[in-house]
């Protein structure tokens, strides 16, 4: 086999992992994600349509990209999602296929994520608590994402889950996040609240900052980092936990930024590249994927061209965290 391409940018951070979000529509109206931002949903023709993303997977195949995830909004609020998926695998054996989704659509397509031998499946679940849940997410689901996430497991699909952290929710509810990993075997992990999206209700004070929260979960057990690294892990630093199927993870995204190591490209449900979350630069790509004149490797090109000014996001976003506002929602971006 020939050695693969790569991909790096002007700081030297070698990229290789592209999310596509794939539809700005989501059925649940997370407070740290939509905020008070008035419900928006771009019209069908300008998001990317699936042959689309197919043309840009080869491209990004080509320039060394060997991981995508799809993500939002919710996947699985887009017609035929796992059509996306399993042409993926079809045409990349080998790539490190991943989802993020919320878990409330998903369960009638667990055979075909089997099929697609996806790689894990991250479902957001922020809170444990039935009536927590449903305050931040605006609807009353969380037995039905733990159905799914149960019905995921059986079918030897490896979860992740991801939870925002938030100073007087998360930090009180730590215990029941506890017991999800001494219950079912995933990895739980905590995000930092970012300051995204224009609607945001992202303050200071709802801010629960990596250490403060790895301080008050150490007080109510024995964690031990993972000090090994593994190729999947992304930025969480992970803990074992004594006694647990499950291990505890940490996304210090704010407080201790993981810029330096970088490895990602985003691709907005209406195509645009994004070449740091922190960013509001964007490149459009879908005029050039919708026009079957221009070649592939004309695409590649402007991809690298982007790439080339891909930032270190922390400086930006130290003063986003002053105003508290980015351009752009998290649901068009993915997260
Ligand atoms: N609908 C899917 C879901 O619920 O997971 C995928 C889209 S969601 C935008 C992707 C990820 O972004 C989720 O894990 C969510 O927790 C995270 N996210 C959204 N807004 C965030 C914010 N302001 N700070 C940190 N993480 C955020």
């Amino acid at each position: 086999m020939n050695a693969s391409p790569s991909l790096s940018d002007s700081h030297s951070r070698m990229v290789s992992y592209l999310r596509f979000s794939v539809t700005d529509r989501c059925n649940l109206h997370c407070l740290y994600c939509r905020g008070l931002s008035e419900e928006h949903v771009l019209p069908h023709d300008h998001l990317l349509t699936y042959e689309e993303i197919l043309r840009l997977a080869d491209i990004a195949w080509g320039l060394g990209i060997r991981k995508v995830r799809l993500t939002g909004g919710e996947p699985f609020a887009r017609k035929d999602c796992t059509r996306l998926l399993l042409s993926l695998r079809e045409r990349f054996p080998e790539l490190n296929l991943r989802l993020t989704s919320n878990g409330t659509l998903l369960k009638p397509h667990i055979k075909s994520l089997q099929e697609a031998r996806i790689n894990a499946v991250n479902l957001s679940i922020d809170s444990f608590d039935r009536a927590t849940f449903a305050r931040i997410t605006g609807r009353d689901l969380l037995s039905e994402v733990l159905d799914v996430l149960e019905a995921l497991l059986a079918a030897g699909i490896r979860v992740k889950v991801n939870a925002v952290a938030m100073k007087g929710v998360t930090d009180v509810q730590l215990p029941s996040f506890l017991e999800a990993i001494e219950r079912w075997p995933v990895d739980v992990r905590f995000i930092e609240f970012m300051p995204m999206g224009s609607g945001t209700l992202w303050q200071e004070t709802i801010f629960l900052s990596a250490d403060e929260l790895l301080q008050k979960m150490q007080e109510l057990a024995r964690l031990d980092a993972v000090t090994e690294r593994h190729q999947d892990q992304g930025p969480a630093q992970m803990y074992t936990v004594a006694g647990s199927r499950g291990r505890i993870g940490i996304i210090s995204a704010l407080s201790h930024h993981f810029c330096d190591t970088c490895n990602r490209l985003r691709i907005t449900s209406d195509g645009n590249l994004r070449t740091c979350l922190f960013a509001d630069a964007m490149t459009p790509l879908r005029g050039l994927l919708r026009d079957a004149s221009v070649r592939n490797e004309d695409i590649a090109a402007v991809i690298r061209k982007a790439l080339a000014t891909k930032p270190v996001g922390a400086e930006l976003l130290k003063a986003k965290r002053a105003i508290a506002v980015a351009q752009g929602h998290m649901d068009s971006i993915g997260g």
